[in-house]
C-alpha cells in the first residue's frame, strides 16, 4: 500500500508480515493488554505515522484498543492529545519523526513494564531465541543471530534476521544494515508486494 494508504484496520496484517521485531512486539503487547506506556506510545505511533498511517487512522487504531479498556472519554483526555502532538497537531506543531535503530537502542532504555526498545538489545536472550523461533528461525539461523546479539551489533542481528524471514536473500549492499525501524518496514513490503 502507498503512503497515506493504510488504514487501521490493515496494521495487524503488516504487523505480522513486514514490522521489525521492535514494532511487532509493541502491537503484540497492545493487542493483548489494549494499553501501551508513554514510551511505547511514542516509539510505536510515530512509527505507525512513518509507515503512511493518517492521523485520522492512528486515533482509530489506539482508541480501539484502548477502549477494550476504558471508556472513549477517558481515552480522548488522556490519549488523544499525544497521537495529535505526534503528527504535529498541538503544542510547537513540531513534525515529529519517527525514532531511528540508533535512538532506539541507545537512548531511554525500557524499565520493568516498559515495551519499547529494541529486542535485540533489551530483551532477555532466552525470550529473544522464544520470539525468534516463533517466527520461523531454524537452529542454524537462530544461533547466527543470538551470537551477533552477543557481540553487541544489534541492528546486524536483526538486518540477518529480516534476511531469513525473507527467504534468504541478501539485503541490497547499499543497505547492508537498517539503520531505521520504517526502513526494515519498506523493505519487507518491497519484497511482500513484488
Ligand atoms: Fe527495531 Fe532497529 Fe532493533 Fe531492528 S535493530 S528491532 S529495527 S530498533
Amino acid at each position: 500500500p502507498a503512503a497515506g494508504q493504510i488504514t487501521a484496520d490493515m496494521i495487524d496484517t503488516l504487523s505480522k508480515k513486514s514490522f521489525p521485531l521492535c514494532m511487532q512486539h509493541l502491537h503484540q503487547t497492545l493487542k493483548r493488554e489494549h494499553h501501551l506506556k508513554h514510551g511505547g506510545r511514542m516509539q510505536y505511533g510515530l512509527f505507525l505515522k512513518g509507515i503512511g498511517v493518517s492521523l485520522e487512522e492512528a486515533m482509530k487504531f489506539w482508541k480501539s484498543e484502548f477502549m477494550k479498556l476504558i471508556d472513549g472519554d477517558k481515552f480522548d483526555k488522556q490519549y488523544s492529545y499525544n497521537i495529535r502532538h505526534n503528527y504535529g497537531k498541538e503544542g510547537k506543531r513540531a513534525d515529529y519523526t519517527p525514532y531511528s535503530c540508533m535512538k532506539i537502542i541507545m537512548s531511554n532504555a525500557p524499565g520493568p513494564g516498559d515495551t519499547h526498545g529494541c529486542p535485540f538489545r533489551h530483551f532477555d536472550p532466552e525470550l529473544l531465541k522464544q520470539k525468534l523461533k516463533s517466527n520461523g528461525l531454524g537452529k542454524d539461523a537462530l544461533e547466527e543471530v543470538i551470537a551477533t546479539t552477543k557481540k553487541g551489533h544489534y541492528q546486524v542481528a536483526c538486518s540477518k534476521y529480516f534476511e531469513y524471514i525473507h527467504g534468504g536473500i541478501a539485503l541490497d549492499s547499499d543497505i547492508q544494515t537498517f539503520q531505521h525501524p520504517n526502513q526494515y518496514f519498506e523493505e519487507s513490503q518491497k519484497r511482500v508486494s513484488g
